[in-house]
């Protein structure tokens, strides 16, 4: 069996003097993701990571490297002395390996050096160590172009490396080398979805949800949370905040005319955000609005919420179509949980008749009959914390059958 698992970074290896702190970070969100499993090591070089298994299950650790952004491709190996004998006989078993795992009918193999002064270069090793490989398994072809089985070698200073798989990693850039921005997430579908492809290009999110009890239920809360927790997959931690909106949304509601009511309350929550993100360090607020799919979201509608502030706001799924977002719900395991039914803010206080072309002065007009410094302090003042790890969710699957139960 394999004793390691090589990782390889893609495109960190473009990134110059920054490459230091990508792997860094790279590392870490992997020692996080394991830190259930103590015996797994990693340790990072510059061309590669390694990962020690130390008898843990190669399956397990396969599975979650899988989701984990900053990978490009990873394959388990076998380290071994500077032994051709040696090199022959786990070969062989890499072989074997793979003969009982799928159907092969042909294979190569492909080395590399990085010792050059080695006394075999690379050909001599794929035809000799071929010729072997031919003579144990005569069943098996040489094929150069797309072989059913490549048995790679690398030769490095000290040892030889052995592989077969290379398996494809997700890509993007590690969890938190683009700094943090604040996650608006909602129960929905798009924002976990944007708060996905934030972190694929390395944000560390910080979700956010504003609730309002007792107009909201415990459900809808603890299901955004369930949702940041199926997050935690692609970069380990995730920070969730249940931001309290009750007061913001009755003061809203008695003071503003409906057809500003929706508009004046995503200008709150945006405030609110922004506030968020300047306790917290963060640099941008993510959100999952998507161009004219609803009142709130016409070009007009995100000009008036917008001019709040001049913090960055990334909106990944600004131009998709909604069945776009869903797919993407779909395959990140988010899309079953988001449509459970369970009333939020906005849908409880949703007016009959939004506008769809809100004017800033109009809204500035209407919020000066509010006292917007001191609604958004108590909120502040009244936030909760709670850290999503990766394996507190992965332990909550009780929680999500009492939560089935409810249904
Ligand atoms: P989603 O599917 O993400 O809920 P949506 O299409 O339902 O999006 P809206 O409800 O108009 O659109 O919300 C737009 C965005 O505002 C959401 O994607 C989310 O980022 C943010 N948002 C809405 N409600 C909340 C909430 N209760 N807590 C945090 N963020 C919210
Ligand atoms: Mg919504």
């Amino acid at each position: 069996m394999e004793t390691k698992i090589m990782i390889r970074y893609g495109e960190l290896s473009v990134k110059g003097k920054n490459k230091r702190r990508f792997i860094n970070r790279l590392a870490e969100n992997i020692r996080q993701i394991f830190s259930d499993y103590p015996q797994v090591k990693v340790s990072e070089q510059f061309d590669f990571m390694f990962i020690e298994l130390n008898g843990v299950d190669k399956e397990i650790v396969i599975d979650r490297l899988q989701y984990i952004f900053g990978i490009q491709s990873y394959s388990p190996v076998y380290e071994i002395d500077r032994d051709f004998d040696l090199l022959k006989e786990v070969a062989k078993q890499v072989v074997k390996e793979k003969l009982d795992e799928r159907e092969i009918h042909s294979f190569k193999v492909a080395t590399s050096r990085s010792d050059h002064n080695y006394h075999m270069d690379t050909n001599a090793i794929n035809r000799e160590l071929g010729a072997y490989l031919m003579e144990e398994f005569p069943n098996l072809e040489v094929k150069m172009k797309k072989p059913d089985l490549t048995v790679r070698v690398k030769v490095r200073f000290k040892d030889f490396v052995v592989s077969s798989d290379w398996i494809k990693g997700i890509g993007g850039l590690p969890v938190g080398t683009s700094s943090r921005g604040i996650l608006m997430l909602s129960g929905g579908i798009d924002s976990p979805v944007a708060g996905y492809l934030a972190m694929k290009r390395g944000v560390r999110p910080i979700a956010i949800h504003f609730a309002s009890p007792p107009y909201t239920s415990p459900q809808a809360l603890e299901k955004a949370k369930q949702l940041a927790g199926k997050l935690t997959k692609f970069g380990s931690w995730i920070d969730f905040i249940e931001v309290p909106f009750t007061e913001i949304q009755e003061a809203i509601k008695e003071h503003i005319p409906s057809e500003y009511l929706m508009t004046i309350t995503r200008r709150m929550m945006l405030r609110v955000a922004d506030r968020i993100r300047e306790k917290y360090h963060a640099l941008s607020i993510i959100n999952g609005e998507s161009l004219g799919q609803v009142a709130s979201q016409t070009a007009e509608s995100m000009y008036a919420i917008n001019a709040v502030t001049t913090t960055p706001i990334i909106r990944p799924v600004v131009t998709m179509d909604k069945l776009e977002i869903i797919d993407i719900a779909q395959a990140i395991d988010t899309f079953d949980l988001s449509i459970q039914p369970f009333e939020d803010c906005c849908t409880v206080f949703a007016p009959a008749s939004p506008s769809t072309k809100p004017k800033v002065d109009r809204c500035e007009h209407y919020e000066s009959r509010l006292d917007i410094d001191t609604l958004v302090d108590n909120c502040l003042a009244k936030l909760n914390f709670e850290r999503i790890d990766h394996h507190s969710i992965e332990k909550s699957s009780a929680q999500e059958e009492a939560m089935d139960d409810l249904l």
